[in-house]
This record gives structure tokens, C-alpha cells and sequence, in this order.
């Protein structure tokens, strides 16, 4: 539901009603997807502030260390894609602004007097309590009611986040469930679409951008359920979660796509590399000493997201490479494209009659 335009004040900038706030509340919890909620915070909080400069950084901890990475950037209400390098990343005195923020869980301000200027560093945490992004806001007039009022849309922002993350998950291992998996797998394919011209091409390889999905399931589970019943099973299942959470980076997505089956979407460069995060994957899984049933090996198969004509086809063709190395063998890794190329599926290979275990 779109309303009309909100009326502004005669010098052009925003009054700050009550009704102002309370539709810039609707609008930004108006998203289910995080990306386009991500948007509408940096878009909504530029309309309320008209002439201050809005940031949104995602930040992850690798080792102590902050690694920040631009989500989204307003300004007078629109969100701004030609960006320098100046804005996509964080200076050196905004680096540590950051980091006494995240410490110290507080809003730092960083004013700059010669150019009449202050940041403002907002962190942002999760329902762990671990940070998961930070807001920056550049303004003119850092005022305490801006200030507080920033600060309250933010935390509400959070909680949605927090809620939409629950309705996301699994409940039994707490890993992201099928609904968001279409939404992710379609992102790819259109990422992919648009990263075919020639300058993209290069920074594709530089950039780690290729993306692929992996359908990991647990080999023979039923006998893990008949054999030490069907608790311990669920346990196996939980620690077969953590287990992955180790094994991938933080970046990559995690999902329980059915009974006893994962899906994992990640990046690497080329084949080269994917093979072999999936093999360190199997391997791990198969060196793990799970307690009381101890050891549980998994078949992994994998394809890259590319050009594929719809979600169903990415997942068909992991689907085939997994039954391939199911019925090979088990306990290993194989790829959709080497399977074809080496002439050992076609395209019309029929994967485990489409057979996925609902739960
Ligand atoms: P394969 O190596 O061919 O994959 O053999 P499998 O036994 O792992 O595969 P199959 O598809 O025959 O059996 C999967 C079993 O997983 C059947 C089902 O009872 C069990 N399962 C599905 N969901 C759950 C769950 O949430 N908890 C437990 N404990 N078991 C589950
Ligand atoms: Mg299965
Ligand atoms: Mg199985």
C-alpha cells in the first residue's frame, strides 16, 4: 500500500510528526527480505533527515578484526549506487570510531570541526547479542533528538530483523529453512545475468563472485535412527549443523533442506576451488567422532549457479550429482558440470526420482 507524499515544511525539510514517524515505522518494516529492508532503513532515515548522508555497513568479526562491507547508502531519500571508494569503505579514524562503538556498545561520535561535519556511529547487535552490522550517519546538526530518534528506529529495526530470522529457521537445527532458499538461489541467477559484460567478467574473477550450491546429505540416516533411535539421530542432525557452521565461512549460507539433507551456497572463484571447499566439507564431516554413534559420512553434490532456467533446474542439477555419488560409492563429492562433461550423466539423467524427504 503506497500512501501519498508526505507533506514537507516551507524551507523543503521534513517536519518530524508524530504521523512522520510512525510511517517511516510502516516503511521500514514494509520488507520480509533483508537486502530491500536494509534499503528502506538507510532510504527511510535520509527522508526523515534530509541533507545528512546515511551508511549501512555489515560487519563481520574474523579473529577480532572488523571486516565492513557497504549494504546501503542514502541520501534526500534515494538510495546511491555510484560510489567512490571513499564512501564504500571506512577510513582510518572511522575504523576505530567503529570499534570503540562495537566495544563499548554505545553511540561514538566522530566530529570533524574544519569541515562543520560529525559521523555518527551507531552499532547494531542481534539477538545473540553479536554485532552484525554498524549505521553511519554523516549530519550537520548532531542533535541529541536526532540522535535518540535514529537510535529508536534502529532497535525496532533490529527486533524485526530478529523476528524475520526466527520465521527463517529451522527449529530443530536452527539453520535456514527452504522458504528463504528460492529466494537466495533466484538472487544468484539474476546476479549472474547481470555480471555477463566484459569489465565485470575480469572483476568476477578477482571478486570470488561465482556462486555455488551444494545438496549435502547424510549417508544411510535411517540406520543411525533404527540403530540407536530416532533422538539420537536428531542430535546427529544438530551437530551436523555446527559442524558445517565450522567448516563454512560466515558468508555462506546455510539450509535444511529436508530430513537429513543441507544445502550450502557459497562462492569461489572457479571449480577448482569449489571442489575442493566440498571436499574439505566431506572430509571433515567423515573425520568427526559424533558422540555415541561416532562416525557419519556425507555425499556431496554440487553445481554452479549460472544462467539456469529457474531455481528447480540449479537444484535438479545438484540433485542428479548427488544421486550419482549415492549410487558410486557415497562419501564423496561430485559435480553436475564433470559429470556431464565426462559423458557419465546427460542432461535427461533422471536424479533420485526427484526423491527429497519432507520433515
Ligand atoms: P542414503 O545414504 O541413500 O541417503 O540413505 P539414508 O538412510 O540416509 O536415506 P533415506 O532417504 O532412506 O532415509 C532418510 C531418513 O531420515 C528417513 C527418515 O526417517 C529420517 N529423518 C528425516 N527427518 C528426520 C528428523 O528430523 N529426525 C530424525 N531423527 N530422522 C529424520
Ligand atoms: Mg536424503
Ligand atoms: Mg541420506
Amino acid at each position: 500500500m503506497d500512501l501519498p507524499k508526505r507533506p514537507t515544511n516551507p524551507k523543503g525539510t521534513r517536519a518530524l510528526s508524530t504521523i512522520t514517524i510512525v510511517d517511516s515505522l510502516a516503511e521500514i518494516t514494509r520488507y520480509q527480505d533483508r537486502e530491500l529492508l536494509e534499503r528502506s532503513l538507510a532510504i527511510t532515515l535520509s527522508e526523515l533527515f534530509p541533507s545528512e548522508t546515511f551508511r549501512l555497513f555489515q560487519i563481520v568479526m574474523v579473529e577480532d578484526r572488523i571486516k565492513a562491507a557497504l549494504v546501503a547508502y542514502a541520501r534526500d531519500g534515494v538510495i546511491v549506487s555510484e560510489l567512490n571508494q571513499d564512501q564504500c569503505q571506512l577510513s582510518e579514524p572511522l575504523l576505530e570510531a567503529v570499534a570503540e562503538a562495537i566495544d563499548s556498545r554505545t553511540v561514538v561520535e566522530l566530529p570533524d570541526q574544519r569541515a562543520g561535519i560529525t559521523q555518527i556511529v551507531y552499532p547494531l547487535y542481534d539477538k545473540r547479542d553479536d554485532v552484525y552490522g554498524v549505521l553511519l550517519q554523516l549530519t550537520p546538526e548532531p542533535g541529541f533528538n536526532n540522535q535518540r530518534l535514529t537510535y529508536g528506529l534502529l532497535r525496532i529495526y533490529s527486533n524485526y530483523l530478529a523476528l524475520l530470522d526466527d520465521s527463517h529457521r529451522d527449529r530443530l537445527t536452527n539453520l535456514l529453512n527452504r522458504e528463504t532458499l528460492d529466494t537466495e538461489i533466484t538472487k544468484r541467477i539474476i546476479a549472474h545475468a547481470g555480471s555477463r559484460g566484459p569489465e565485470h567478467a575480469k572483476r568476477r574473477n578477482a571478486d570470488k563472485t561465482r556462486a555455488w550450491l551444494t545438496l549435502v546429505d547424510i549417508d544411510y540416516f535411517k540406520r543411525i535412527n533404527d540403530g540407536w533411535g530416532h533422538l539420537y539421530g536428531d542430535e546427529v542432525l544438530i551437530l551436523l549443523a555446527r559442524l558445517l557452521e565450522k567448516i563454512f565461512r560466515q558468508e555462506d549460507l546455510l539450509f535444511r533442506y529436508g530430513g537429513e539433507e543441507f544445502v550450502v551456497l557459497f562462492q569461489a572463484p572457479g571449480p577448482d576451488i569449489a571442489q575442493s571447499i566440498c571436499e574439505r566439507a566431506r572430509k571433515t564431516i567423515a573425520e568427526h567422532i559424533f558422540p555415541t554413534v561416532g562416525s557419519v559420512t556425507v555425499s556431496i553434490g554440487a553445481t554452479e549457479i549460472r544462467d539456469q532456467d529457474g531455481v528447480s533446474m540449479v537444484i535438479d542439477e545438484a540433485d542428479k550429482a548427488l544421486y550419482y555419488a549415492k549410487e558410486h560409492g557415497r562419501d564423496q563429492v561430485r559435480f553436475y558440470s564433470d559429470l556431464i562433461n565426462s559423458g557419465l550423466i546427460d542432461t535427461k539423467t533422471r536424479a533420485n526420482g526427484g526423491g527429497v524427504d519432507f520433515f
